[in-house]
């Protein structure tokens, strides 16, 4: 049996994909990357250097020029991996509210996508991963050998995001939750290069039902399906 090598999970934010991902990628001993991060990093970099965000061309010279590293977790703090940026641990630093209401404008540039891109490719190329974001199915790897894309209302989002906040002590309401769900889901969706939307091979995957088991063990069996298909 072959199981699918490259895995692409796509999705709007706080669709459920990053907890998905991790705990896909742990089963089936894979490499886990959330390209979610390389942007957030972009964004936090750009906002400590008083870059101005409207600067399409500054804010991709700051893409071009940072050095992003996701590796295992340094501290046992919850964290699933930790993000440093030019040598500095910002894994909580790319969560914050400045980030969050400025990442999807940053994402947007397309001098900030290319350099990203070619980041993604390079990590993918070694097999074994399973890659989640916005455009990986459609755009980053579009022959991947499975394509998901996890959706659910942006209540149902939002309601999840404002619990994650609580558990870690954070004090965000659940209108501001939605309205940045909303805002980043205009943005993410309308944006001319590389829209979040599934791919046309990309099986949909409501969750709103589902808990992250359930999710975890739906996709499992699509790839062993998958796998005893090309035996
Ligand atoms: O998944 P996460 O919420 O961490 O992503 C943060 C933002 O990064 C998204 O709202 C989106 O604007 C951008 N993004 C993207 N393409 C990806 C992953 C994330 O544009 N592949």
């Amino acid at each position: 049996m072959k199981l699918p090598s490259t895995i692409a999970i796509d999705g709007p934010a706080a669709s459920g994909k990053s907890t998905v991902g991790a705990l896909l990628a742990e089963r089936l001993g894979y490499t886990y990357f959330d390209t979610g991060v390389l942007y957030r990093a972009v964004t936090r970099a750009a906002l400590d250097r008083n870059v101005s965000l409207q600067d399409a061309a500054a804010v991709t010279q700051v893409a071009q020029a940072l050095t992003i590293d996701v590796l295992p977790p340094a501290t046992d703090d919850g964290r699933q991996y930790t993000v440093t940026v030019d040598g500095e641990d910002v894994t909580w630093a790319i969560r914050k509210p400045d980030v969050e209401g400025n990442v999807s404008a940053v994402s947007a540039y397309p001098g900030v996508r290319s350099a990203m891109l070619a980041q993604q490719r390079r990590i993918a190329d070694q097999g074994r991963i399973v890659m989640v974001g916005r455009d990986i199915g459609t755009v980053v790897l579009p022959q991947a050998d499975l394509k998901v894309y996890l959706d659910a209302p942006a209540e149902e989002r939002a309601r999840r995001r404002w619990h994650e906040d609580q558990a870690r002590g954070g004090s965000r309401t659940y209108e501001d939750l939605l309205a940045d769900v909303r805002r980043r889901d205009a943005i993410d969706s309308t944006r001319q290069l590389a829209p979040l939307k599934p791919a046309a091979d990309a099986i949909i995957v409501d969750t709103s039902t589902m808990t992250i088991d359930d999710v975890v063990a739906h996709l499992c069996e699509l790839v062993q399906t998958l796998g005893s298909g090309s035996r």
